[in-house]
């Protein structure tokens, strides 16, 4: 197979910093693979205190004393919007920038730069249009809440989706006012100075939009720990999450978690089963199983199990594993050697934890790279791990129930609760089963197709928070409340006998 590099790949990777692109204070640096190759591309500045200093330095002296957070919400939103025009113009080249860097199908990887265009539109309509509460007492007093920037943002994300998790961060907060210092994730730090770029076209002054690139135990830390920064919004693993956690609450900060998941698709036999089918395999297999909303388990009605697991395997065999960069390609490939070694481990663990039926390790004609064939387990028990744990990546297991009341034990029967298929077309049971799932999000008889005005997060351990349409504008705001006396107030007249 020919591996495609796309023109115009940089050999070194810097921080964006006051408006500037700069290396580590120090000269650190970190090699970026690339998934296909697995051969070092570029080297990345590798933030460390120093260079977080600088960046948080630079993001609040901006908000401190910069024009971004006293523009009327009709220029910032202006801004927005010239930067949800540049991403669009250039989704081409975004897409195959973060398939080179990620492994993501290029189509796929399209959607998601499409995504985030709409992404930086959608909070400049918000803004525009926020209205907020008045309390009015009538004849004592009017109550109103001034809504205010917190400060200086530290954004921390993942290597999943990269450049479409950044926007997901970063326009709230640039629209609520903030300004930021983003810590991308160290696996795929490509994409990210990108936005730089499209930044300063748009007209984003120096200083609101700071990058640091770099590891997690060290510029993600440094970030964390930082005094000038009051808010942390962080979308990565559980456990980082919960280190995190311990971090912020010295500075008692802020905080907006989006962690993982191992979310049930349920399949119940009155349900659709072609629809249900083609949903549940998209919703594993896309992004490579590297989603946080994958639904990585499958419960299927006892009646209609055989029946669903042979056609769902067939299908899942069928898949076009290869190039990331072929439009053809479903399942690319995994974005790391240490991610693809950790989802093989679970692809083994599998083979005495479940009945395999399809995939179960790397495709033939495949020698080199990140690739893993779409995997099926059956007959998988809840206590397996492979039930339990989180693999993201191209792997799922099924498992059989035999009542409505079977479906709900299992599907809550693991730590995480970010997202809940259900597959049924008795109504009644939709509403129930939903009503009770642990779930930050459900959908009943599709996949994840979300409008982006309502919550996004999880309950237990996937995530802290919800954001999503006017609450990730209320994570990046203060509500002061103002309250104006209309009429004397009775006072108790302390020391006045
Ligand atoms: P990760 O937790 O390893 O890393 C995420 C980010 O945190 C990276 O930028 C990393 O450098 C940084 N980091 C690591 N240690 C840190 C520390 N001690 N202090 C500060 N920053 C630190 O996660 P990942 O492997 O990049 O991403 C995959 C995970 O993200 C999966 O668990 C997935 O479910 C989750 N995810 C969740 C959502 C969601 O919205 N719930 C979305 C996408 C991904």
């Amino acid at each position: 197979m020919t591996h495609y590099v796309p023109a115009g790949l940089p050999t070194s990777i810097r921080h964006f910093i006051g408006g500037e692109f700069v290396d580590s204070v120090g000269g650190e640096t970190f090699d970026v693979l690339d998934p296909v190759s697995n051969q070092t591309y570029a080297t990345a500045a590798a933030g460390q205190q120093a260079d977080i200093d600088l960046a948080v330095a630079a993001a609040k002296e901006a908000f401190d004393h910069g024009p971004w957070p006293r523009l009327l919400p009709r220029a910032r939103a202006r801004v927005l919007h010239r930067i949800a025009d540049a991403v669009e113009a250039q989704d081409a080249r975004l897409a195959e920038l973060e398939t080179f860097d990620t492994g993501l199908p290029i189509t796929q990887a399209l959607g998601q730069a499409q995504r985030a265009a709409e992404n930086f539109r959608f909070f400049a309509d918000l803004i525009v249009a926020q209205a907020d509460d008045t309390y009015k007492v009538p004849g004592k007093q009017i109550n109103y809440v001034n809504r205010k920037p917190v400060g200086v943002a530290g954004l921390i994300t993942p290597w999943n989706t990269p450049f479409m998790l950044e926007s997901w961060k970063l326009a709230p907060a640039l629209a609520s006012g903030c300004t930021v210092v983003l810590k991308p994730a160290e696996f795929t730090p490509l994409s990210a100075s990108l936005w730089a770029e499209i930044f300063a076209a748009a007209g984003v002054p120096d200083g609101v939009f700071n990058l640091v690139n770099g590891i997690g135990e060290e510029a993600g830390d440094a970030l964390v720990k930082h005094p000038d920064v009051p808010l942390i919004s962080f979308t990565g693993e559980t456990t980082t999450g919960q280190t995190i956690y311990r971090n912020c609450a010295a500075n008692l900060k802020g905080m907006s978690m989006e962690l993982g998941g191992k979310s049930p698709a349920v399949v119940f036999a009155d349900a659709d089963l072609d629809a249900a089918i083609d949903s549940t395999l998209f919703g594993v297999f896309s992004l490579n199983g590297e989603r946080c909303t994958a639904s990585s388990r499958i419960l299927v009605e006892r009646s209609i199990y055989d029946d669903f697991c042979a056609r769902y395997a067939a299908r899942a065999a069928s898949i076009v594993v290869g190039d990331p960069h072929d439009p053809a390609t479903e399942v690319g490939a995994l974005v790391h050697p240490e991610h693809y070694a950790k989802v093989m481990s679970y692809v083994e663990i599998g083979k005495s934890e479940g009945r395999l039926l399809a995939g179960g390790g790397r495709p033939s004609g495949l020698p080199e790279g990140n690739y893993v064939s779409p995997t099926v387990f059956a007959d998988v028990a809840p206590t397996a791990r492979i039930f339990q744990e989180e693999i993201f990546g191209p792997v799922v297991a099924i498992t059989p129930f035999e009542t409505d009341a079977d479906a709900l034990a299992l599907a809550n029967g693991v730590k995480y609760g970010l997202a809940a298929y259900i597959w049924t077309t008795d109504l009644t049971r939709a509403h129930n089963f939903a009503q009770s799932v642990d779930a930050g999000m459900v959908w009943l008889n599709s996949h994840n197709v979300r409008d982006l005005r309502t919550p996004f997060g999880g309950v237990k351990a996937s995530g802290l928070g919800h954001e999503g349409g006017y609450r990730s504008i209320d994570f990046y705001t203060d509500s002061q409340a103002v309250h104006i006396t209309l009429a004397p107030v009775y006072t108790p007249r302390f020391g006045a006998h």
